[in-house]
């Protein structure tokens, strides 16, 4: 049985577990709510939820996890949503007075409520590359959500997939950091990418009822790295 741990100590944890328990999978799923080290060790893969980044980092913090959680990063599959994608990228900007602590394992750069204040929340289409029945649309739920600015590909982690984009036209308020007239290049409305075994989306696939997203997870990064 493949156990998959949810990071559960801000969040939308509960919406990720009942998406878990409703997709269908050749090895039985399990998931296990994570609050502490040791509940970590008992995990093959991790998801982080939306939430707030910055409280779920001060939480983790407080709870021991920060430096195992870093470590997890390395050697294991990991899916981060939202507020879980701000704390797998290296580096973040628009963080809170205080800073922002991060986990990284990721090769990309976002800006946190990159979508304004006006904008905050929106749903859009998504086509999503190597999804079941990949030419159904995907419902994206954006809150709050954080912008990809940019794709480090230069670094020693495993190349950056992008698997998913918004809809040509829809751009964030956050400045582009490279100007550019191909709107088909624009990182920023790059939504969702996989690198290795770790997935990053920077909305919300818990909050639909459509499960591709966590199949996706566990048949893409999670299932090749087990034995049979
Ligand atoms: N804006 C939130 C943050 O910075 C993320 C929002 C979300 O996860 N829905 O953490």
């Amino acid at each position: 049985k493949v156990v998959i741990g949810i990071l559960a100590l801000q969040g939308a944890f509960a919406e990720h577990q009942s998406a878990l328990q409703k997709i269908s999978s050749p090895r039985k799923v399990c998931s296990l709510l994570v609050r502490t080290p040791d509940d970590l060790v008992n995990c093959h893969a991790l998801i982080i939820p939306g939430g707030e980044s910055t409280t779920i980092a001060l939480l983790a913090r407080l709870a021991g996890l920060l430096e195992p959680l870093r470590e997890f990063t390395k050697t294991k599959p990991i899916w981060g949503t939202c507020a879980g994608a701000i704390l797998l990228a290296q580096s973040v900007e628009n963080a809170k007075k205080g800073g922002q602590e991060l986990l990284g394992g990721m090769s990309v750069t976002v800006t946190r409520n990159g979508w304004g204040s006006q904008l905050e929340s929106f749903e859009a289409p998504l086509f999503v590359e190597g999804l079941q029945d990949s030419q159904i649309p995907f419902t994206g739920v954006f809150i709050r959500a954080p912008v990809i600015q940019a794709l480090d590909s230069s670094s020693d982690h495993p190349p950056i997939h992008v698997i998913a984009r918004l809809p040509v036209g829809k751009v964030p308020k956050s400045e582009a950091h490279v100007s550019s007239d191909n709107d088909n290049v624009d990182p920023r409305r790059i939504v969702a990418i996989r690198q290795g075994d770790h997935l990053l989306t920077t909305f919300h696939p818990e909050l639909t009822k459509d499960g591709r997203f966590h199949e996706y997870f566990v048949r893409t990064c999670v299932l090749p790295l087990l034995s049979p």
